[in-house]
């Protein structure tokens, strides 16, 4: 049994704070939902997180147990048992899936018994096996990218994953299927989930414990699964703050682009 424990995280990029003040425990085998408005900070959260380079961590902290992963380079974030799918997987050209994946286990597995898990994995969500020897996410379709983060998560067993809207880009079919794998490796492997989305359909086979309403970059407000599917009717607008630049403020121009011949 273990937790995944953020505390007071704060973030910056480019000078400008987006993570405010971050508290959420993941434990063991459970969901946390957390769902929020475009631009609130939520795949900065996971980049951070993750040890993504580009973002300042101002203050906080992230552990998994008692290991400080703000400490370590991401490959050491993922060895202590930390995964992210990212809501845009990245083009690897040159480096076949089957290749990251022996590369990324840890050497205490047989390659062998990887390819096996690979196998078996892509059949239980669908993938097909002529994507293992392709190029990494070259190509694919959006869906087919998120089904591929899902396989590297089933093969790679890691006690967190951190799912950046897994759900976009998935048809519904597919969604049932990666959903319901993730939910598998809850009740197998004891996978401890923060799932990041906007929308409750990703619950349907996947069942949160508790959910977060995240916005302007700190949760606001914690709740059971009701919660999820009363965010899916009312909408963010409750915490989403006035955009400033809604206000034409003096000196600028209401509209820089604005034709002036018109
Ligand atoms: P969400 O995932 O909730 O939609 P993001 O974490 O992607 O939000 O973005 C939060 C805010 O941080 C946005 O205003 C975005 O423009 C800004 N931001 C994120 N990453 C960068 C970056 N690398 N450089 C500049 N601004 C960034
Ligand atoms: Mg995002």
């Amino acid at each position: 049994m273990s937790e995944l424990i953020i505390e007071g995280l704060r973030a910056s990029v480019e000078g400008q704070e987006i993570l405010k003040g971050v508290d959420l425990v993941v434990k063991s085998g459970e969901v946390a939902a957390v769902m929020g408005p475009n631009g609130s900070g939520k795949s900065t959260l996971s980049h951070v997180i993750a040890g993504r380079p580009g973002y300042e961590v101002t203050g906080g902290s992230v552990r998994i147990d008692d290991v400080e992963l703000l400490a370590l380079p991401t490959w050491q974030r993922a060895q202590a048992g930390l995964f992210l799918a990212m809501q845009y997987p990245t083009e690897v050209p040159g480096v076949a899936l089957r290749d990251l994946l022996q590369a990324s286990a840890s050497t205490s597995d047989d390659p062998d018994e990887i390819d096996a898990r690979m196998r078996e994995e892509a059949e239980r969500i669908g993938f097909g096996a002529q994507f293992l020897e392709r190029p990494l996410n070259v190509d694919l379709s959006g869906g087919e990218k998120k089904r591929n983060e899902t396989l590297q998560l089933g093969v790679l067993r890691p006690k967190f994953a951190i799912l950046d809207e897994l759900d976009s880009g998935l048809d519904v079919d597919a969604l049932r299927m990666v959903s319901a794998r993730i939910e598998q490796a809850t009740e197998e492997d004891s996978l401890g989930v923060l799932a990041i989305t906007h929308y409750s359909r990703l619950f349907e086979e996947l069942s949160p414990d508790t959910v977060h309403v995240f916005a302007d970059g700190r949760i606001q407000e914690t709740g059971g699964p009701k919660l999820a599917t009363e965010l899916e009717e009312t909408g963010y607008e409750r915490w989403v703050q006035p955009v400033a630049a809604a206000q034409p403020s003096a000196g600028l121009p209401d509209d820089p682009f604005a034709d002036p011949f018109a």
